[in-house]
C-alpha cells in the first residue's frame, strides 16, 4: 500500500498557478479527498488555521511574494501545525537543504523535497514513498586504512589530543579546548579524524581509541590547570560509547586516578546520536551529568533536534555547527538556522558555542547575538599541548576578539 493513501487533506502553497494546477492533478489521481490552495503564504496561513485539525500535509514553494519560505515556516509552527510537510521548489539544492534543516528545528516533519520542475517520478518517490531526506551525505572512503595499521599505530601512542582553544567572546578568555584526535602518520599525508573515527567505529576499536585519548588528555589537562585551575578540555564521545553502561564507572576511576575534577572535563555528543535516546545512552549520560560532568550537543543543526529533544535531557552546552556560522554572514538560511538554535537554547538555559569562526566579520556578528564561547580557526587552530600551555602560559590566557578593524 502506497504511503500516499494516508494523507486525506492536502494544502498547496505556490505563487505559479501552474505548479498549483499540475500538484492538484496529481494529488486528485491519488484519491487525496480534501485538496486546498493558497497562492501567497498569508492567505495560506489563514486556510490552514481554519483547518489545523484535519490537514496532514502541506505543499510548499520557497519563493513567493510578501514572505518567503523561511519566514512561512516560521509561522507554521507557530501556528501549531506539526504534521508532513513537502518542499517544492526552483532555488538551489543547497537553499533546500538549509530550510529542511530549519524546518526541522522548528519541529516540522519534512517528508521531501522536489526540485522544479516537476515530474510524477519525482512526485511519486516523495510521496508515495515517504522519502525521509535527501541530506545525508555519502559516506566517507576509509582512504586504505588497514586495522593493523590503525591498531598499531593507536598502541603505539601515535594517535594523540591536539587542542582548539574554546574563547569567551565577551572578554576574549580562553576557558579551555576541544580535544581532537589527530594521527600523523607516518611518511603519509595525516588522515582526517572523520575517516579515522569512523574506522574505529566500524571495527570495534572506538572504546579503546577513546580510553587512550582520554588518558592523554588528563595528562595534558593537569599541565593545563598547573596554568590556569579552571580551563576545561571538552572529549568528544562517539555514540557506540554510549552503550557501554560501565562508561561513567571507568571514566570516575581515571579521572579519581589522575586527581581531576568533573568540572574540568565536558563531553561531547552529536546531536544525529541523542534523537532518540535509548536507555543505555540515557543511564549514561544521566549519570555523567550527576557526576558533575557538562555534556554538550555537537554539530548542532545537522540533525533533526528540537526543544522536545533537548528537553529529553539537562544538556549543558549546545555547540553550532560551523556549517552555519561559516555562512551566517552572506546567507539568510544560515543566518536563520542559528538564530532558532540561540533561541531554543535559551529556552532551555543551555550556553551556547558557535563552532568555524573563520574571519572577523563572522567572529563580530556572532558575538553581537550573545552567544558565549567560540571555536574557529580565526581565533586559533587546533595545536599540540604543548601549543596550548604555551598560549595559556604566555597568551596571557587570551585571545583579541576585538574587531580587527576597529584599532583603537
Ligand atoms: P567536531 O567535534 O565538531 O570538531 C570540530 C571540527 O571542526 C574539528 O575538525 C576542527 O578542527 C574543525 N574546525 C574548528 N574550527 C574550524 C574552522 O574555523 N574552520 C574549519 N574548516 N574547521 C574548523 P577535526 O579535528 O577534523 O574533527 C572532525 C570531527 O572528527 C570532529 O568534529 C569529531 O566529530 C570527530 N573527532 C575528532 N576527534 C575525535 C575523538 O577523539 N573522538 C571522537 N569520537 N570523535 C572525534
Ligand atoms: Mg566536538
Ligand atoms: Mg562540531
Amino acid at each position: 500500500m502506497s504511503a500516499i493513501q494516508s494523507y486525506k487533506s492536502v494544502l498547496l502553497v505556490d505563487d505559479d498557478p501552474t505548479q498549483i494546477a499540475i500538484l492538484t492533478a496529481y494529488f486528485a489521481g491519488q484519491n487525496v479527498t480534501t485538496i486546498m490552495s493558497a497562492g501567497d503564504p498569508c492567505e495560506a496561513l489563514t486556510t490552514l488555521a481554519q483547518h489545523l485539525e484535519s490537514t496532514d500535509l502541506v505543499v510548499t514553494d520557497l519563493q513567493m511574494p510578501n514572505m518567503d519560505g523561511v519566514e512561512f515556516l516560521r509561522h507554521l509552527k507557530t501556528l501549531g501545525y506539526d504534521k508532513n510537510m513537502a518542499i517544492v521548489s526552483g532555488v538551489s539544492q543547497g537553499i533546500i537543504d538549509h530550510t529542511v534543516q530549519l524546518a526541522k528545528m522548528h519541529g516540522l516533519n519534512i517528508i521531501g523535497c522536489i526540485r522544479k520542475p516537476l515530474t510524477k517520478n519525482m512526485l511519486d518517490a516523495v510521496f508515495t514513498t515517504k522519502l525521509e531526506e535527501g541530506l545525508s551525505a555519502a559516506p566517507l572512503e576509509d582512504q586504505s586504512l588497514t586495522l593493523e595499521e590503525f591498531t598499531g599505530a593507536m598502541r603505539a601512542g601515535k594517535i594523540i589530543p591536539h587542542y582548539q582553544p574554546k574563547i569567551d567572546l565577551r572578554s576574549g578568555k580562553i576557558m579551555g579546548a576541544e580535544a581532537l584526535a589527530r594521527w600523523p602518520r607516518d611518511n603519509t599525508a595525516p588522515v582526517s579524524p572523520v575517516v579515522f573515527i569512523d574506522f574505529a567505529e566500524k571495527n570495534g576499536t572506538i572504546e579503546e581509541l577513546t580510553f587512550r585519548l582520554f588518558g592523554s588528555v588528563l595528562i595534558d589537562l593537569k599541565g593545563f590547570l598547573a596554568i590556569d585551575p579552571d580551563q576545561k578540555i571538552a572529549v568528544n564521545l562517539s555514540p557506540v560509547m554510549m552503550q557501554n553502561i560501565k562508561l561513567p564507572d571507568q571514566i570516575g576511576q581515571l579521572m579519581q586516578e589522575a586527581g581531576i575534577r568533573p568540572s574540568n572535563i565536558s563531553f561531547e555528543v552529536t546531536e544525529s546520536s541523542i534523537l532518540d535516546l535509548d536507555t543505555n545512552t540515557l543511564e549514561v549520560l544521566s549519570r555523567l551529568r550527576i557526576s558533575g560532568f557538562d555534556v554538550a550537543i555537537d554539530d548542532f543543526g545537522t540533525g533533526s533536534a528540537n526543544i522536545q529533544t533537548l528537553k529529553n535531557f539537562p544538556y549543558s552546552e549546545l555547540k553550532i555547527d560551523q556549517s552555519f556560522i561559516k555562512n551566517v554572514t552572506t546567507d539568510d538560511f544560515s543566518d536563520e538556522t542559528v538564530r532558532a538554535s540561540i533561541a531554543l537554547a535559551r529556552q532551555m538555559d543551555m550556553k551556547i558555542v558557535a563552532e568555524g569562526i573563520h574571519n572577523d566579520d563572522i567572529l563580530q556578528f556572532v558575538r553581537a547575538t550573545g552567544i558565549e564561547q567560540a571555536q574557529g580557526f580565526h581565533l586559533a587552530k587546533p595545536m599540540s599541548a604543548q601549543d596550548f600551555s604555551h598560549l595559556l602560559a604566555h597568551g596571557n590566557g587570551q585571545i583579541d576578539v576585538s574587531s580587527s578593524s576597529s584599532a583603537a
